[in-house]
């Protein structure tokens, strides 16, 4: 499967409106980081994103998304689903299923009230079947397990990410695990993860926040999870994109850790897997 980072940044984006600080007014693309988003694409052809934010329509067509057979939901912030609507033309042949906890669908109802009165007929809405997530979904040959972790007090969702391999020996490739605005994974989570291949994972700045992991605590989640390799997502911008990479170096160096690679990520990069 292939994945694209549609967006890596936290909810305001970089730049901010009205920000004159040195990331805000770098030109490097890498510093340029839209509100966090993933697209999966399977071998067979399946397509998926995580989170439809505010710039879903600037990514999708950068992307070149052109069509999707799912929409997984972390939760319901402004910066993961305001962009929903614009999924209209993709979901014009066939409705597409969203999928969420039973918090996130019910806010999303709540949110896209329109979407779902018969007042407004015709053209003009979306086209979705919201539906929460008690067990794993399975697109294809593409399985998106529901990971239950803390964002604050919400409870929200990530996602692990598997696809059947080619290979009949094996029962699946490695999975990759997308835990995004995380500031807690509880135990029974941990042993859902298991130890993927990839992670991408949230990681606001290195000042400690109540509702996202810092660096540090992401790097240290990522070392317990024991991922072979490791991109942080969600990032504000006190820091810039060759900066990041310095702060992750660094605290593999300083623990003596060498096998271990962890960089932030950036719009547009591809991890194949
Ligand atoms: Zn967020
Ligand atoms: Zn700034
Ligand atoms: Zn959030």
């Amino acid at each position: 499967m292939k994945l694209t980072i549609l967006g890596s940044g936290t909810s305001h984006g970089v730049p901010v409106v009205g920000c004159d600080c040195p990331v805000c007014h770098s030109e490097d693309p890498r510093n340029k980081r839209m509100r966090a988003s993933l697209y999966i694409e399977g071998a067979r052809g399946e397509k998926a994103i995580i989170d439809t934010g505010p710039e879903f329509r600037l990514q999708a067509i950068r992307a070149g998304i052109k069509k999707l057979d799912g929409i997984f939901l972390t939760h319901a912030h402004a910066d993961h689903v305001h962009g929903l609507d614009d999924v209209r033309p993709l979901s014009r042949e066939t409705p597409l299923p969203v999928y969420g906890n039973d918090e996130t669908i019910s806010e999303m109802k709540e949110r896209f009230s329109y979407v779902f009165k018969e007042t407004q007929r015709g053209g003009g809405k979306p086209r979705v079947i919201p539906t929460v997530a008690f067990e794993p979904v399975v697109l294809g040959e593409l399985t998106f397990t529901p990971i239950p972790v803390k964002h604050g007090m919400l409870n929200i969702l990530g996602w692990k990410i598997e696809e059947k391999t080619m290979d009949i020996m094996a029962v699946t490739a490695g999975a990759a695990v997308y835990l995004t605005d995380t500031s807690e994974i509880p135990a029974a989570s941990r042993k859902i993860i298991g130890k993927p291949a990839i992670l991408i994972i949230g990681a606001l700045r290195i000042r400690p926040h109540e509702t996202h992991f810092s660096f540090t605590q992401a790097l240290n989640a990522a070392l317990e999870i024991g991922a072979e390799k490791v991109w942080l997502t969600h990032i504000c911008h006190d820091l810039l994109h060759g900066e990041i990479i310095e702060y992750c170096r660094n605290f593999m160096k300083e623990r003596s850790l060498t096998g271990i690679s962890a960089e932030p990520s950036f719009d547009g990069l591809e991890i194949i897997l």
